[in-house]
């Protein structure tokens, strides 16, 4: 029942409406008058002044004020796109990246792609045209790589700021330097103009160029925005840069606490929903949850016990919200809910700054967020939920107060806010740096320890990382990048580990096995198994399962719904076919969405592998060569069985289980490789592959060798 939403009858007249011109108009109207009624606007002009004076500007605002869809449109007609460079802003989520520059594409009346365009991992939608272009930070790094002056740009807006990811902290720290060497090839460029000028030197053309445009540099502006009150430090960061704050529109919430803690926090989300559907006033209900599955589930639940309520109290529109969502679905939650419904909207943390959603008023904040999470010790990255930081908590209920008084319910005492963090770790300092290392180096930064980060990594983590990259293969002794599997692993746009395995099968002959493999590792739960079908689920997804492991039934999966779509193709067309995918999907309990996505990612990496000469290659049948292959670049994700049944981590003695998700869960296998490591209140390794351990010690022989 995913698709229920697409067909609600009252949901169809919004999707037409545009097709009348009347109404055509009167959404331009109403765009036009949005827009001048947002905070921002009343200060147009002084922030197109103060980017004119400032090289550097860093611009605070509330989230909702309209920092993200204006800044972009005042500075271009302020001028700054005039000698054809280009307005580009970054975004630390994709989802963000995509629904921002839609709806920006609409505001100017414009094609999305055309003078408004968004660039992504795996999808680009923008042209020569495009002047104001949304991306994420982490493309904007890549481009980095082929363009090291970012030549394109005459203005970087780092949106988003205060979220701290690992790409925005890289990305400031690279900016800073691009910002100064075009300062300096400006500088240059422009004395040599005046000598030319007095006839003494006649030789200027490619002075201070980036060598492949034929105009010339102009410096960069460089603009931070931030959601957050936490200026200060980006301004010391750039040297005293000077910030503007955007005064928001903020009505009061309340907030309301649980007497005790919860022990189910789903439970607690869902009742609470239904306590507001049924007891408060109009209004649209935003739930932060902690990730895909939880949403999921939570979808399930509310949609069962709706049907429990008498008809008038029905009207409730179920509307999930996560980064892999495929974008149509994403702006769905922007459309207003027809009259009388209420919208309830079931994210992960991008609704708590990345985007924000018009009609809220009431929040429901179980006080947890996903995060990643990395121990130098055992060098393994793991996602853990974990309790958010004040400074998260208040974001969250500011959600509620946009448009009028709202209410935030806190799913946890008053007691536990007063213990939360602050403010959040940066991401920096906790994650593995293997790729931040990889891409710095692609770029010719060699020394990270010495590298201008805002805050420093531990530097524990570095030389863990350091040596996870010198154990893949992608370093040299001397740290540089390794030639040919350094540089091929830098222009892969994925995690060292997956791009290692890409350039192994290559040698293994099971590149176009490894292709899928990466391509459906790299979403969210392929299989959808709602709590009440658990069993009958499990016999379905039997249909596909291998018993050497969950990357060879991700395998038969994604095989069998191509053969499933080719042959519809041909006898029904090919819209008619993915419809009916889609249905196959449901009846398999395959999540269609991120089947899609997996598709989508197929594609991109394999233009990817193809443009780098990789020979693609199946292995047939011959398993046991795909299993080597993962051995070979997933080894330090290696772990054996113990005699209690659980499995010891080879490389750092923690103890994990093997997902209940995993068709290996009861086979219990000797020795297996892993993909993720997931910590709850147990530690589970989840995609889990059967190997022989004599391979560790023939395949990777740097990290493993076989006692007596
Ligand atoms: P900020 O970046 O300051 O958080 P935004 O520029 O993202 O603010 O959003 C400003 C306003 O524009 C929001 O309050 C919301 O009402 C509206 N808005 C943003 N994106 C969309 C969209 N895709 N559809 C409809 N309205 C939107
Ligand atoms: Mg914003």
């Amino acid at each position: 029942n995913n698709n229920s939403n697409i067909n609600h009858p009252q949901l169809k007249p919004n999707l037409v409406n545009d097709n009348h011109k009347s109404d055509f108009f009167s959404r331009r109207q109403k765009i036009e008058q949005q827009r001048r009624s947002l905070p921002i606007a009343s200060v147009e002009k002084r922030l197109v002044q103060e980017v004119r004076k400032n090289d550097i500007l860093i611009i605070v605002g509330e989230t909702g004020s309209g920092k993200t869809t204006q800044l972009p449109q005042y500075l271009y007609n302020g001028g700054f796109c005039r000698d054809g460079g280009t307005i580009g802003i970054t975004q630390p989520r994709r989802v963000a990246a995509v629904t921002v520059a839609k709806r920006v594409a609409e505001e100017c009346g414009v094609e999305l792609g055309q003078k408004v365009g968004y660039s992504i991992r795996f999808e680009d939608m923008t042209s020569n045209s495009t002047r104001i272009k949304y991306m994420t930070d982490g493309l904007l790094l890549r481009e980095a790589l082929l363009d090291p002056y970012l030549s394109r740009y005459s203005v970087i807006v780092v949106d988003e700021a205060h979220e701290r990811t690992v790409q925005t902290d890289v990305l400031l720290g690279l900016l800073k330097g691009v910002q100064k060497k075009r300062s300096q090839s400006y500088s240059e460029s422009n004395n040599d103009h005046v000598k030319a000028n007095n006839g003494t030197l006649m030789k200027v053309e490619n002075n201070g160029q980036a060598p492949h445009l034929g105009r010339r540099l102009n410096p960069l502006k460089l603009i931070i925005m931030s959601a957050s009150l936490d200026a200060r430090g980006f301004s010391e960061y750039f040297g005293g840069a000077k910030a503007v704050h955007v005064q928001g529109r903020q009505f009061p919430v309340d907030i309301l606490y649980t007497a005790q803690p919860e022990t189910d926090c789903l439970d607690a989300a869902l009742v609470t929903i239904f306590q507001i559907h049924l007891e408060e006033g109009p209004g649209d209900i935003l739930v932060f949850l902690s990730g895909q599955e939880e949403i999921e589930s939570i979808e399930g639940l509310v949609r069962e016990n709706l049907k429990k309520l008498p008809e008038a109290c029905q009207k409730l529109l179920i509307l999930p919200l996560f980064s892999s969502l495929p974008s149509e679905k994403q702006l769905k939650v922007f459309t207003p809910a027809p009259v009388e419904f209420r919208k309830v909207i079931l994210a992960t943390n991008i609704a708590e700054t990345s985007v924000t959603i018009p009609g809220i008023k009431y929040v429901i904040d179980p006080g947890l967020v996903k995060v990643r999470s990395y121990s130098p010790d055992s060098g393994i990255e793991s996602l853990i939920v974990v309790k958010t930081s004040k400074a998260q908590a208040l974001q969250r209920s500011g959600r509620a107060g946009r448009e009028g008084p709202g209410k935030c319910f806190r799913l946890y005492p008053e007691s536990r806010f007063e213990g939360l963090d602050d403010s959040t770790v940066p991401e920096i300092k906790r994650c593995n740096l293997s790729n931040v290392i990889l891409q710095l180096s692609a770029l010719g930064v060699d020394d990270i320890i010495g590298f201008d980060f805002m805050e420093k990594p531990d530097r524990m983590a570095v030389i863990r990382s350091l040596e996870l990259l010198y154990l893949l293969g992608a370093l040299t002794d001397e740290k540089k990048l390794s030639d040919p599997i350094g540089h091929q692993m830098a222009r892969l746009p994925l995690e060292p580990n997956d791009s290692k395995a890409l350039i192994l099968a290559s040698q293994f002959d099971c590149l176009e096995e490894m292709l899928i493999v990466v391509a459906m590792l790299s979403v969210e739960s392929i299989f959808y198994a709602p709590r009440e079908k658990l069993e009958e689920s499990r016999t379905v997804i039997k249909s596909f399962s291998s018993p050497e492991g969950d990357h060879l039934t991700l395998l038969n999966v994604y095989r069998a719904s191509l053969e499933f779509l080719e042959k519809n193709k041909t006898e029904n067309g090919k819209e008619k076919a993915e419809k009916n995918l889609r249905k196959w999907c449901k009846d398999n309990f395959i999540n269609s969405r991120s089947l899609k996505h997996a598709r989508d990612i197929y594609n991109q990496i394999r233009e990817n592998v193809e443009r780098m000469g990789l020979k693609i290659a199946s292995c047939g049948d011959d398993t046991i060569q795909l299993r080597r292959c993962l051995a070979a670049s997933y080894f330090l994700n290696a772990a054996l069985k113990q005699p209690d049944g659980t499995y010891r981590v080879l490389a750092n003695g923690q103890i994990a289980e093997i997902h209940p998700t995993s068709v290996l869960r009861r086979t219990k296998s000797e020795c297996i490789i892993f993909y993720n490591l997931v910590q709850t209140t147990r530690n589970y390794v989840r995609n889990v592959t059967r190997i022989d351990y004599l391979w560790l010690a023939e395949l990777a022989p740097q990290c493993y060798a076989l006692k007596e």
